[in-house]
């Protein structure tokens, strides 16, 4: 599943191509009632957490989800294959999106309901850490659990719970409530730091300069994620830090990776 900055990404991109013309919106499958913004000018692209807003001149506003395998494309206009549920053409490029979760109609009442059961977003300058550290630091969870819920970290996803944890030699397990301010401060700014890198160049490299392959004398990784990282999708591998074995268990669903001698 894309996490946070991909849909800041997308976001971006159709802020600076997509606003200066009507556009041709279409769905191509049948699924989706284009006619109401069809011809209409995009006003603005906005990302809360995972969630794509994208707002019309006629006053509409399309809710996305990309979900697990969903994605939004930017393609030539003349690319077009597979089922595109919601495609938005300027001229020369078009948006094509395929197998969202979620693609439809949000009146303002809506979005704002949702975005108030969304958390904090570390890449969203309203980001309130304050009132987040409130929540965390009165729960029982394990931090590795709370980093994934969407109602606390929004846009947080599997990659970016487990990266920042490995830097600041924290255990997924410890409970939000025996957390430190200074521990958390340090998390909330590794969060907002590394997403930014990623919001920026589009991939998501966690590895600190002593520690990647070129400084260390060994391979780059092979992963199609691409990127290098300390922990994610390394179960077994030897630490880039301490050469214990990485390990891997099951929380909130999805593979957590942790190094044990160094968030022991
Ligand atoms: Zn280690």
């Amino acid at each position: 599943m894309p996490e946070g900055h991909v849909l800041h990404r997308l976001a971006r991109h159709l802020n600076a191509h997509y606003r200066d013309a009507p556009l041709d919106v279409s769905s191509p499958q049948g699924r989706f009632d284009a006619s109401l913004v069809d011809a209409t000018l995009l006003t603005r692209a906005e990302a809360f957490g995972k969630h794509l807003f994208i707002a019309f001149s006629s006053g509409h506003t399309i809710h996305i989800h990309l979900g697990l395998i969903g994605s939004l494309r930017f393609e030539p206009v003349d690319d077009v294959w597979g089922q595109i549920r919601l495609r938005m053409s300027n001229g020369y490029q078009a948006a094509n999106l395929r197998g969202p979760q979620t693609c439809s109609y949000i009146s303002p009442a809506e979005q704002a309901a949702l975005i108030e059961r969304l958390g904090e977003d570390p890449l969203r300058t309203d980001a309130d850490p304050d009132r987040l550290w409130q929540r965390v630091h009165a729960s029982r969870r394990s931090i590795g659990s709370l980093l994934m819920d969407q109602k606390l970290f929004a846009g947080v996803g599997n990659i970016y719970r487990a990266e920042p944890l490995f830097r600041l030699g924290l255990s997924p397990y410890v409970p939000g409530r025996d957390l430190t301010r200074e521990e958390f401060d340090a998390l909330w700014d590794d969060l907002v730091e590394l997403m930014a890198y990623g919001l920026e160049h589009g991939r998501i490299d966690t590895v600190r300069a002593e520690h990647l392959p070129e400084a260390m004398g060994r391979d780059a990784r092979d992963d199609d994620h691409g990127g290098e990282v300390y922990v994610y999708r390394r179960a077994g591998e030897p630490c880039h830090v301490c050469g214990a074995a990485i390990s891997v268990a099951k929380m909130e669903g999805r593979n957590l990776f942790w190094c044990p001698s160094c968030q022991g």
